[in-house]
């Protein structure tokens, strides 16, 4: 019943958009700030308020692991009072204001608990603090699960629903959805089948999250000479813990950025040979009999609630709506991509013919990334790390703080915050520029310590709502960034890919703050997860565009001095000079995740694995014999029948960003930046997303965009 704290679906996304970001921890740094002349009072932002009936309250921060635990416990206590009321309401007086209504108040009261404790988990300073926090989200987490099965609570929602009112827009759309919820929980079967699908789902849960810790816990060093690890740079070889003897290296291959580093500039083949098959193996002697059990409970699952598999009950909800649409979609793509990705290998045969000195050379699952990277120095000569003196991080925030105010028509201003969690945490108040109403809050913490959270996303507190009296709480989110922090020589300086990444997640803030939805179960970035990516990656377009990057980017030692056009060029040739590849690979987890959830059952279990490979080595490359990828994927279990959305989003992000390039004045463009305002972030999921995108569009949907985009011709 309780929204999905979003944190998790943009925390998964963000997994794999910046699956290649290094991890650092390093001492906070303080930052530029604003003078503090300039800050407006929290009290000044509430008056401005109070006059639009909108409400800017901030979240009440634990400040004890006690805290944090006694919180939790009122917040579950709490909810189930307003359950039971809910649940002993006689037929005769049933009412939308005390069924959904109630239901939906206390989504947003659960909500904002969870958004504050996962915020202090992520980003807490102290150990016992984010401990405190962790445990308390998993209570209410397994709190929430039990809410679907409140027999009372359905009985009086079915009780209104049969009274069949006449509802219109987002009210009918909260009273269908509800009924759907509890249909997909099996309210709607007889009593010994919902209690069988109420113990399978528990049962799926425990798996899953036994899973997901046993790919926590895998471990898995290698020790290499420094004659093994030729062409490996210094920045692998000299990282702290890898030097582990005189002439001998440690390479942790569950660690991410070591992985990608030997991958992308080992020498020897043999050795990257060995590294990726150990890669395809973690985890796979605890994991593959987990998978296994997985998959049966998932059909079991899903037929007993009447679908014919998994993919047609995840996808349900979501924009395409049954598997077979998602695996339509992928498969499609997929042949489209084959002369681009056939292409790009020939390619890496040469490179690799050249180096080896064998004519016949053949590419390999571990060879594609490191002849891209050799592909990118030579043909398009690029070095990214050149472009880190154009992004000096103030230069970058302020840049693109002046854009999305231009475009979404706002103002920013900063607040003097009553509480910070590090003492160089900003808090800005988002205004609507024409008529001053404000809007909500976002927390900017920017540097990386100790326990944080180490990559760059958004993390959704408050979420909007009308509230009882009338009156509209505003939301409030917070950016929680890892910008290097400054020497004493340099400031922080960022990647291109850094600012594309702030791009994105700013664009989710946006999603959140701009909302006019009544209830929260619609409010912001609550839409089918196969299209809430699409706005952002959408927004990523920006800082690909010469104009866009002109307007804040320059080098910071001579601001005079922007960035070359010639190196934009080189960088965008280099990135989409091996988009098939990069599709090709996404396709094959798609693929794999969608064939498994459409073909497995009880009866054919044992063809899991072989099927889960097979899909892997025909889309992309063929996989290391004996190996099992499948055991070590996070995705599948979260993104189950879920990883087709990326794509998804992503052709509908690139139909999008034609209506700014279309626009007289293209990204910085107004009245696009309305529409999307008004049609896409403000309407959230209040009404069906398909209507709101055709009337941002102005027209229909279109698929070719994205091809134009990823080379398909
Ligand atoms: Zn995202």
């Amino acid at each position: 019943m309780l929204k999905q704290t979003l944190c998790a679906a943009l925390l998964a996304a963000l997994a794999v958009s910046c699956s290649t970001t290094t991890d650092s921890c390093c001492e906070t740094k303080s930052s530029a700030a604003a003078p503090s002349s300039t800050m407006k009072s929290l009290a000044e932002i509430q008056a401005q308020g109070a006059k639009f009936k909108n409400v800017l309250s901030l979240p009440q921060f634990e400040t004890t692991p006690d805290a944090i635990k006694a919180t939790a416990q009122s917040t579950i206590a709490e909810g189930n009072t307003l359950l039971d009321q809910v649940g002993k309401l006689a037929p005769g007086h049933v009412k939308f204001d005390n069924t959904l209504g109630a239901l939906d108040r206390l989504t947003h009261q659960v909500g904002s608990t969870m958004g504050r404790l996962y915020l202090i988990k992520e980003t807490s300073p102290t150990e016992p603090m984010r401990d405190a926090a962790t445990e308390a989200v998993k209570k209410l987490q397994e709190w929430a699960v039990g809410l679907d099965y409140r027999e009372d609570v359905y009985r009086a929602v079915k009780a209104y629903a049969d009274m069949n009112p006449k509802l219109t827009g987002e009210d009918a759309k909260l009273l269908k959805e509800t009924m759907r919820d509890y249909r997909r929980a099996g309210l709607a079967l007889p009593k010994a089948e919902r209690d069988q699908v109420e113990k399978l789902r528990k049962e799926l849960a425990d798996v899953g999250t036994d899973f997901q810790s046993n790919i926590a816990k895998t471990q898995r060093p290698l020790k290499f000479s420094k004659a093994d690890l030729e062409g490996v740079p210094d920045s692998l070889l000299g990282a702290p813990g890898v030097k582990t003897g005189d002439d001998e290296y440690t390479i942790s291959v569950n660690v991410t950025w070591q992985y990608l580093a030997i991958m992308e500039h080992a020498k020897r083949e043999d050795i990257r040979k060995r590294v990726v098959t150990e890669q395809h193996s973690l985890a796979m002697k605890e994991n593959l009999p987990l998978v296994e059990k997985v998959l049966v409970l998932r059909n079991q699952i899903a037929t007993k609630l009447g679908y014919q598999n998994w993919a047609d009950y995840v996808i349900e909800v979501k924009m395409a709506k049954d598997g077979a649409t998602a695996l339509e979609f992928e498969k499609k793509l997929r042949d489209g991509l084959q002369p681009k990705f056939d292409a790009e290998r020939d390619e890496f045969r040469a490179l690799k013919a050249k180096e080896t000195g064998d004519a016949n050379a053949q590419i390999y699952l571990w060879d594609w990334r490191y002849y891209a990277d050799q592909l990118k120095k030579e043909k398009y000569s690029v070095d990214a790390e050149q472009l880190r003196v154009y992004f000096p991080m103030q230069r970058v925030l302020d840049g693109m703080f002046t854009i999305y105010q231009r475009i979404f028509g706002l103002k920013f201003e900063r607040v003097e915050a009553p509480y910070k969690w590090v003492d160089d945490l900003q808090l800005w108040a988002v205004t609507d520029s024409k008529t001053s109403e404000p809007l909500g809050f976002f927390y900017l913490d920017m540097f990386p310590r100790e326990g944080k959270f180490n990559h760059f996303a958004v993390f959704p507190i408050i979420d909007g709502k009308r509230l009882p009296d009338g009156t509209y709480q505003r939301p409030v989110c917070s950016l929680v960034c890892n910008f290097p922090p400054p020497t004493a020589d340099k400031p922080s300086l960022l990647t291109h890919g850094d600012v594309e990444t702030m791009f994105h997640e700013f664009g989710h803030a946006m999603h959140g703050i701009l909302t006019r939805a009544k209830f929260t179960r619609f409010a912001g970035s609550s839409v089918p997860g196969d299209f809430v990516e699409a706005p952002s990656q959408m927004l990523e377009a920006w800082i690909w565009d010469k104009g866009v990057l002109d307007s804040f980017a320059a080098d910071y030692r001579d601001p005079s001095k922007k960035i070359p056009p010639a190196i934009l060029g080189q960088l965008k040739a280099a990135k989409y000079g091996i988009y098939g590849n990069h599709y090709r690979r996404q396709l094959s987890f798609g693929l794999m995740d969608l064939t498994l959830h459409t073909q497995i059952t009880e009866a054919n279990l044992k063809e899991a694995i072989p099927l889960a490979n097979k899909t892997l080595s025909e889309t992309f490359l063929p996989v290391p014999d004996g190996s099992a990828l499948i055991a070590y994927l996070g995705h599948f279990v979260g993104y189950d029948a879920g990883y087709y959305g990326y794509a998804w989003a992503d052709a509908i992000a690139a139909d999008m960003a034609t209506v700014f390039e279309k626009a007289p004045d293209g990204y910085l463009d107004v009245n696009a930046g309305k529409r999307l305002r008004d049609e896409i972030y403000a309407v959230g999921n209040s009404r069906d997303v398909n209507e709101s995108i055709e009337k941002f569009l102005g027209r229909k949907r279109a698929i070719e965009p994205f091809l134009k985009k990823i080379g398909v011709k």
